[in-house]
């Protein structure tokens, strides 16, 4: 495997690299390193999608028959590397990652040339109505229920954990349209209007105290049928293109080694307990690292991704609780400081103790807690390595 970036490549990284240095100011650098939820918050994510999006670059993964700009598996990685040694933003991926790509691959024309255009001019903000109580691990069991009435579905239901959905406008959702067949066969995904009559979101305040995740009622909620995408019943199949995307779609370590290269910075040299273990992540990032970019080569080859590409995301959640825990101990007393107010970054902060990194690490920290749970808990991931990767 010859990992040297050639001429082309290295011309295209340094293309990325003027780009970033032009385009990102202190203040979305800023807002970026003092994030303490897992995505940027609206009033720098719609400033950083903007400028990708006239820069041409914000779908940068999407095919270019849906509009992307046609770059091999490797100068994605070399955008998201040098994105993440930048210290950009990190946007949100319930549009661009999770419901862009079933939008282009399920979607019919009119819901193609409706949804993508406001998806990209950050018209459209979008959250993912997956879970429901008692319905998370064990997704196919969700109850809201979706009962054709003409042209239209009635929805009524109860989801939970939805990311961000206090500033969406609209939802994706899974819905069961057919009680009486198998669970998987009786689920439809539907595009819902959030400020139909009907939705309710109510906040969930996380262990951190940030919010970002909430409940979303749906009360009777009428929904055009045009709004359906595929078929009655292809709910399911749609779903799990969708969870493959958010568990492997992206490299990690690039965020990762960045984050742990800036936790240095802010810190300075790390010693004895505390430097072993940054030695340690920093290893186990750089392996992960390996192992993306192995996969990564073989797909530019023309190979389906394999196995390797299920245990990213198992990896990824340890090695950022590990970071995020160093960090809070990095910083000793000051990195225990849990202010209520949010953000960290802007005019309106209250005085640090220590440095402004101090000051996020602890929400920072249990807010990483919740990598080994979105997504697919750590235990699902394992449990579909011993099938899928090990035949057991
Ligand atoms: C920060 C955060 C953001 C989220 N954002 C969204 C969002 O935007 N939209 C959305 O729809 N959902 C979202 N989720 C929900 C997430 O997908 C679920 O929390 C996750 O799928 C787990 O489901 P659950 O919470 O119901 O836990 P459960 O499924 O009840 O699991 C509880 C525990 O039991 C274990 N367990 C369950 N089943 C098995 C099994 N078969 N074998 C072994 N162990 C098992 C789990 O691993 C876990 O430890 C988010 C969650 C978090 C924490």
């Amino acid at each position: 495997m010859d990992l040297a970036l050639d001429a082309a490549q290295r011309a295209f990284r340094d293309e990325v690299r003027a780009f970033l240095d032009q385009s990102l100011s202190p203040e979305l650098r800023r807002g970026a390193a003092l994030t303490s939820g897992v995505f940027a918050d609206p009033d720098i994510a719609r400033q950083w999608q903007a400028i990708l999006e006239t820069q041409g670059w914000l779908v940068y993964h999407w095919p270019v028959a849906a509009g992307g700009p046609g770059w091999t598996p490797i100068q994605r990685w070399i955008f998201e590397k040098e994105c993440a040694e930048a210290g950009a933003p990190i946007l949100p991926g319930m549009g661009l990652k999770l419901v862009g790509p079933v939008l282009y691959s399920f979607g019919n024309d009119a819901q193609k040339a409706h949804y993508l255009p406001r998806l990209r001019s950050g018209e459209h903000i979008w959250a993912q109505g997956f879970s429901e109580p008692g319905s998370g691990s064990d997704l196919a069991s969700l109850r809201t229920r979706a009962v054709r009435e003409g042209d239209h579905y009635i929805v009524s239901g109860h989801k939970i954990w939805t990311t961000q959905a206090q500033f969406a406008n609209r939802l994706f959702a899974l819905v069961r349209t057919d009680p009486d067949v198998k669970p998987q066969q009786g689920i439809s995904f539907l595009l819902i209007d959030m400020a139909a009559p009907g939705v309710t979101v109510k906040p969930i305040l996380s262990a951190s105290g940030d919010h970002e995740l909430n409940e979303v009622f749906l009360d009777e909620v009428r929904v055009p049928v045009s709004d359906r995408i595929g078929e009655e019943g292809q709910g399911w199949s749609i779903a799990k293109f969708l969870l493959e995307n958010e568990r492997g779609g992206s490299c990690f370590a690039p965020q990762l080694l960045a984050d742990l290269k800036r936790l240095r910075s802010a810190y300075g040299p790390l010693r004895g307990e505390l430097a072993d273990r940054g030695t340690r992540l920093q290893l186990e990032a750089e392996a992960l690292e390996m192992t993306e970019l192995r996969t990564l080569i073989e797909i530019e080859a023309g190979a389906a991704p394999g196995f390797r590409s299920l245990i990213t995301k198992l990896i990824a959640s340890e090695i950022r609780q590990g970071i995020e825990a160093l960090s809070v101990d990095v910083f000793g007393l000051a990195g225990l400081q849990l202010p209520e107010q949010r953000p960290f970054y802007g005019a309106d902060v209250p005085s640090p103790v220590g440095s402004a990194e101090a000051q996020a690490a602890a929400a920072r920290y249990l807010n990483a807690r919740a990598w080994s749970i979105f997504g697919g808990t750590s235990e699902i991931q394992l449990t579909i390595i011993a099938k899928a990767a090990l035949g057991l």
